[in-house]
């Protein structure tokens, strides 16, 4: 399986790290050595100095595919959950300083923790899908899907244009704002709608 990555896909995040708001998907990829799975817990890597959180929707691939067009793209995904694409600023801004590719910033181990997955159909999604993340506790970020620039369907239909679609590949779809970074002894819980889905221990 792979993972897929959306970058700056809700604008109030673009904007919180002085980003352009994209004409187009920005697609980076995590390896599958960064997946965490069953809520076990995250190891602060010694590579960085200022690694942060980043809750996102995930949708799970159900269906092989390739050049799938928007209108068709909802029957390749039937299942969602949601992860945090922890990422380490200190080497994500080093690099994009240079015109380098983020690989580093964003794949290391154990920097893609995923829920479990539950039914879209499940959902009721006719006024967008509300997640969000606490931290310690308090809520850090809070988002819905109404706020993405490109829509689950749009994603889909962008990256099959480059990359075959696996039953099993994960697509993380952005996160909204308020990012921040993590200390060992924090404790992150993240949201859909009021379940908690996902609980992520730093250590
Ligand atoms: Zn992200």
């Amino acid at each position: 399986m792979k993972i897929i990555c959306v970058g700056r896909n809700y604008v109030e995040h673009a904007k919180e790290l002085k980003n352009e708001v994209p004409t187009e998907p920005i697609i980076f990829t995590k390896p599958d050595s960064s997946l965490i799975t069953k809520n076990n817990p995250f190891f602060i890597p010694a590579i960085s100095k200022d690694v942060h959180y980043e809750v996102e929707l995930v949708i799970k691939v159900c269906t092989l595919g390739k050049n799938i067009q928007a209108k068709y793209a909802h029957k390749y995904y039937e299942e969602i959950g949601i992860g945090i694409d922890f990422t380490a600023r200190d080497i994500q801004s080093k690099l994009k300083s240079k015109g380098l590719p983020w690989d580093l910033a964003k794949g290391f181990d154990g920097a893609a923790p995923v829920s479990d997955f539950i039914l879209l159909a499940d959902l009721g999604t006719k006024n967008g899908i509300n997640f969000g993340l606490t931290k310690n506790g308090e809520k850090v970020q809070q988002g819905n899907t109404q706020n993405m620039i490109f829509s689950f369907d749009k994603l889909i239909e962008f990256i099959s244009k480059y990359f075959t679609l696996k039953i099993g590949d994960l697509i993380f779809t952005g996160t909204p704002a308020g990012v921040g970074p993590v200390a060992i002894a924090d404790k992150l819980e993240a949201f859909i709608e009021d379940k908690k889905m996902l609980t992520c221990d730093v250590r």
